[in-house]
């Protein structure tokens, strides 16, 4: 437990860490953007996860039309990405999710979920999937924050909802932002590289710990929470 002695509460991002999402939101952009003819990357969207939508379609009209988008036209554009996301089917939970969970739970640490989302659908799914893990008071998602990661907003949040200072939460994250937002929260922060993104971009990000898949770090947990 020497690692985990100080902390009591686990901030939770949802995309890529509660459920193989990253696959879908990716293509769900790249679609979008294409429609515009904007040249990008599908696998540079791993990249901007955490960032609010609004400021990732920022991003990329600056390096396309040398300009930002009007607020209007990107609530148009993110309500595209939306649908396209929703027409993929439901995201599949992440392997290893729900065993996370439970153990975090058996050791009696409060569980606080941290998202960047704001998608209804999501959210629904999350009742379904997790169900009575997470209720009202128990979520930050893009509607409470006014600073998306890499922010350290959203998981000050976390921290208030969990009733903890922040140096007693672990972080819990698949994002090199969302690393850079636990870190500058002052969270233990752990990733877990469910995606194409290689090992060093979260030791660049300062993570405390990195976990090669959800699997491997429940098995961690249940080693040193016994
Ligand atoms: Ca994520």
């Amino acid at each position: 437990m020497e690692k985990l002695q100080k902390i009591r509460g686990a901030l939770i991002d949802m995309d890529g860490v509660l459920y193989d999402s990253m696959p879908g939101h990716t293509l769900a952009w790249k679609r979008m953007m294409d429609s515009l003819g904007v040249e990008c990357d599908r696998d540079e969207f791993y990249l901007y996860e955490g960032m609010t939508g609004a400021a990732t379609i920022d991003l990329l009209f600056k390096r396309a039309f040398g300009h930002e988008c009007e607020p209007d036209k990107i609530k148009e554009l993110y309500a595209i990405k939306s649908q396209n996301f929703k027409s993929l089917g439901p995201a599949k939970p992440m392997p290893g999710a729900d065993r996370m969970l439970s153990l975090l739970a058996e050791a009696g640490f409060v569980r606080v979920l941290v998202t960047g989302s704001g998608q209804a659908s999501l959210l629904d799914a999350l009742q379904r999937d997790y169900p009575g893990v997470f209720g009202k008071g128990g979520m930050v998602t893009a509607h409470d924050v006014t600073h998306g990661k890499p922010d350290p907003e959203p998981y000050l949040k976390g921290a208030a909802l969990a009733g903890l200072e922040p140096s007693e939460c672990m972080v819990v994250e698949n994002a090199p932002l969302g690393v850079r937002a636990g870190k500058a929260a002052g969270c233990f922060t752990v990733a877990v590289t469910t995606g194409p993104i290689a090992r060093e971009a979260f030791e660049r990000e300062g993570a405390d710990m990195i976990f090669e898949s959800m699997e491997a770090f429940a098995d961690f947990l249940q080693e040193e929470l016994k």
